[in-house]
């Protein structure tokens, strides 16, 4: 059985070290007495919460699955989740981050984000129920009326109630506008709500004594496609005044999903009878209210691939240093055993090192994310949170795609390592890989992620925002281009920036003359920005090791960062070369194809 132990050194770094979180988020009224001890103290409990609590159930989960009772629609987790649960509960852990004014702990995002790293890596399946929550709360935070949050923001803070996320239809998952659920309008100001829903994560189980859907559905007068979509919120029981629970609402889990991973999670479908709900924002406006929803969950998503990345990786590493097979190529290093373990041989380094790499650069960008989020909210200065709210929106596909393009790399490689053992179920490792498979998929797949970034995010606004993050980049660049010993990590960085604005500019134009020059182009460039990203980051950490290690430090923590860094530049970032290469072979290869298509 794999074992877990959270990263908390690792996210020290990044918090303190490298992003100097605490000083930038004080910056912000509602953070003005954060200091990085509670910080530290709050994630090493929740750490232990993960690998203590949830981290045992993650192989019963998966064998258990869930069950669906068709009497009664009512459905059962795997063994020991629904106590963890309620653990959680009791904790206050639903509440980290949550505003206080709803019985909420308050603290920033970049808290919660780095506690469900450690959920993710624990058990994906488990924490997908209280994550879609958070998402949940977040939307109604955003657009709910001041009743329905009074009513319901309580109850997602403290856990006692779950939320969910009903978008996707038989006929309809990328393509919203096409969704048939629909609205009936009544004489009360609620309305009725018909229609199927299908893969709803979490959708019904036995944790909680309610269950808060967030639907999608069209009213009558609606215009066609996604502008007549509007958002409404559906209890699986009828919430009274004083909070006390009423008739059970006609929101029915007809049947659960079969599926590659993720088993310990219930994938619902879902029939609303003239189900009674509440809009939540304006008429016709749903999608963009659920767009709340969907951001927050498609940072969850690229959490979710982090959490796998680290825990697939920190099996494999113990297994490379244990296991026994063939002689290092240069000679014997064990010389008292019989073989050597495998870490001695060139590729399954690589292997690890890939793992490692990825949950690094990944877990930089993701809580670097989380601090730019915070800032967007609620940083007092408006540009300062047009800036962070406009990094943030670049981010969040790349968050998405490449870091769940990359766990799913990283749970298949630290298969692997295990050779035919990782193929069998009881080491765990051939889950992590199933688990992490979902993860492109869902929350629009990484080829949507990366039109929206591309499209929307980048050419759209002829690449202003892209440059805002350039200007960090050559800030960085600036600031270290001078010192000798960053030129192996400064020179490809700055090379690829300088790459990426033509290569930017020379898909806009071809995009101009053929759109679908885009939709040809997308995927890789999508991983170029990724690489750009990460370069940045990972030279950001460098620097913060190389400062160390000169200023006489002789932890061998900042020797394995440089170390990671340089791998990183030299066996991963060069994959830019050949994604450039590609995207500019132009869309005819693809769709000057029916005859090979035939
Ligand atoms: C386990 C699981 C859990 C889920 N949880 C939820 C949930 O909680 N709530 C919810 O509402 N939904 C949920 N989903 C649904 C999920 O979000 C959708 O499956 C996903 O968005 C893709 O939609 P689809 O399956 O209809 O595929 P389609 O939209 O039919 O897409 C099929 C393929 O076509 C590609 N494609 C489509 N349009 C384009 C385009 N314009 N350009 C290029 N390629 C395109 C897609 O990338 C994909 O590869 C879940 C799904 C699963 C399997």
């Amino acid at each position: 059985m794999p074992s877990y132990t959270p990263p908390l050194r690792d996210m020290q770094f990044v918090m303190h070290e490298v992003l100097n979180v605490v000083d930038e988020l004080k910056t912000i009224p509602r953070y003005g007495d954060l200091d990085a001890d509670t910080l530290n103290a709050v994630l090493e409990e929740g750490g232990k919460f993960a690998s203590e609590v949830t981290q045992p159930l993650n192989l019963i989960g998966d064998s258990q699955g869930c069950t669906l009772d068709k009497t009664t629609h009512e459905v059962t987790t795997p063994q020991g989740f629904k106590e963890a649960y309620a653990q959680y509960v009791e904790g206050g852990w639903a509440a980290l981050s949550c505003d206080s004014e709803y019985g909420g702990q308050g603290l920033p995002f970049v808290t919660n984000q780095c506690f469900y790293e450690m959920l993710n890596g624990a058990n994906q399946a488990w924490t997908m129920y209280p994550g879609l929550s958070h998402g949940a709360y977040e939307a109604l935070h955003a657009h709910g009326t001041d009743e329905q949050k009074k009513k319901y923001l309580p109850k997602l803070t403290s856990g006692e109630w779950t939320g969910t996320m009903c978008l996707t239809e038989p006929h309809c998952g990328t393509d919203l506008g096409m969704l048939r659920t629909k609205a009936e309008p009544q004489a009360d100001g609620t309305y009725k709500i018909t229609g199927n829903k299908i893969f709803i994560s979490a959708g019904e189980h036995d944790f909680t004594s309610n269950i808060l859907h967030l639907v999608l559905a069209r009213l009558p007068d609606a215009p066609k496609g996604s502008k007549g979509i509007s958002l409404f919120l559906v209890p699986k029981f009828m919430v009274a005044d004083d909070g006390s629970l009423g008739a059970r609402n006609p929101v029915f889990c007809t049947g659960l999903e079969h599926k590659m991973g993720i088993h310990g999670n219930a994938t619902a479908q879902i029939a609303l009878d003239g189900a009674v709900g509440t809009l939540v924002g304006e008429p016709n406006k749903g999608l963009q209210a659920m767009f709340v929803m969907m951001n927050a969950a498609r940072l969850g998503v690229g959490n979710q691939s982090l959490g796998l990345t680290e825990v697939a990786y920190q099996n494999a590493l113990v297994y490379a240093k244990e296991r026994l097979q063939m002689r290092s190529l240069s000679g014997p290093k064990a010389k008292d055993q019989p073989a050597d373990p495998i870490i001695v041989h060139p590729d399954v380094r690589k292997m690890l090192l890939t793992a490692k790499a990825y949950a690094e650069g990944g877990r930089a960008m993701s809580i670097y994310c989380a601090m730019m989020l915070d800032k967007s909210l609620y940083h007092p200065d408006e540009k300062v949170r047009k800036d962070a709210d406009d990094i943030v929106a670049l981010l969040t596909p790349i968050v998405k795609a490449f870091l769940t393009d990359n766990g799913f790399a990283a749970t298949n490689h630290a298969m692997q390592v295990f050779g035919g053992h990782g193929y069998i179920h009881e080491t765990g490792m051939e889950q992590f890989v199933r688990d992490a498979r979902i993860n492109m998929i869902y929350e629009g797949t990484n080829t949507v992620q990366s039109l929206d970034l591309l499209g929307r995010k980048v050419l759209a606004n002829q690449g202003a925002t892209l440059r805002k993050f350039g200007k960090q980049i050559e800030t960085l660049i600036a600031a270290e281009g001078v010192n000798e010993k960053m030129a192996e990590f400064i020179n490809p960085l700055a090379y690829l920036a300088d790459q990426m604005t033509k290569f930017t500019t020379e898909i806009g134009f071809k995009g101009f003359v053929n759109p679908d020059e885009v939709g040809g182009a997308s995927v890789d460039y999508l991983r170029v920005a990724g690489h750009l990203v990460f370069g940045y980051f990972f030279a950001r950490m460098a620097s913060v090791a190389l400062k160390a290690i000169a200023e006489g430090n002789t932890d061998p923590f900042y020797q394995a960062k440089l170390q990671t860094a340089r791998f990183y530049f030299a066996r991963l970032f060069p994959e830019t070369a050949s994604l450039m290469r590609t995207a500019r072979s132009g869309v005819a290869n693809l769709l000057d194809t029916d005859a090979a298509l035939a």
